[in-house]
């Protein structure tokens, strides 16, 4: 046994690993987040989505940037592509609920790795100017104590090496959950909910607009239709996770 195995029994006494997910034991194991198994299931997103509003498409259904996809023709959308890494489900879910709802900060360090890790990553990212994160209303971000797309764009960040801007989009309205509304009551919600404070400050600017999870892209099309009010050349929307949305 190395002197390094002796270590880990040690710390594996005092701090038992358990996977994030299953919960199965990981002191056997070199991971420390989640058991092998979990991790082989994160379900990624390939190219079969809508480049458009990121819905997922079936094998013969192709989809363009003008054009979109069956689920989004004529819908009018001011972000101009959407990434999505992974579906919103299995352990994806499990792992946003934890970070987000239980407030398990460290959990940012696996996602950040799931985002990083994804070939879509790179492909995307290349070209954009500026990092801008959905802002939440400050009441919110004092509440739950950290911004989720925040502390994602920080991670996308460090492999990018390109800057985020923090507080020039801002949330100006305290909206209710959009999780129990319907697509129209969702676009009323968010109507006017954005603020752009210093437009020059995104003119001309590709930017990349970072979300933790897409359900209908009425959010993240606000922002947009603000960041392109203010003359950004084009605004590309980022998500952790999509999720399914059927009303
Ligand atoms: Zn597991
Ligand atoms: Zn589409």
């Amino acid at each position: 046994m190395a002197l390094s195995d002796y270590f880990h029994a040690l710390l594996d006494l005092f701090y038992p690993r358990y996977c994030l997910h299953c919960n199965a034991h990981l002191n056997d194991s070199q991971e420390i987040y989640l058991c092998p198994y979990c991790k082989k299931t994160i379900s990624f997103i390939q190219n079969n989505h809508c480049v458009r509003c990121g819905t997922a498409l079936g094998p013969h259904i192709t989809s363009t940037t003008q054009e979109g996809c069956p689920a989004c023709k004529g819908k009018h959308f001011y972000f101009d592509t959407i990434t999505s890494i992974t579906c919103y489900d299995g352990v994806t879910k499990t792992l946003i609920h934890k970070f987000k709802y239980a407030k398990q900060k460290f959990v940012i360090s696996v996602l950040n790795n799931i985002v990083t890790r994804h070939a879509r990553f790179e492909e995307t990212l290349s070209g954009v100017d500026v990092i801008v994160p959905v802002p939440l209303f400050w009441l919110k971000k004092l509440h739950r104590g950290f911004n989720q797309s925040e502390l994602l764009s920080r991670g996308i960040q460090r492999h990018l090496l390109k800057p985020i801007s923090r507080d020039n989009l801002r949330r100006i309205k305290n909206t209710v959950s959009q999780t129990q509304l319907s697509r129209a009551q969702r676009q009323t919600n968010v109507h006017n909910a954005f603020f752009v404070k210093n437009p020059s400050l995104f003119k001309d600017k590709k930017i990349l607009l970072v979300d933790d999870v897409l359900t209908t892209g009425v959010t993240v099309s606000e922002c947009s239709k603000k960041l392109k009010e203010s003359g950004a050349e084009s605004v590309h929307v980022f998500v952790l996770a999509k999720a399914e949305y059927n009303t």
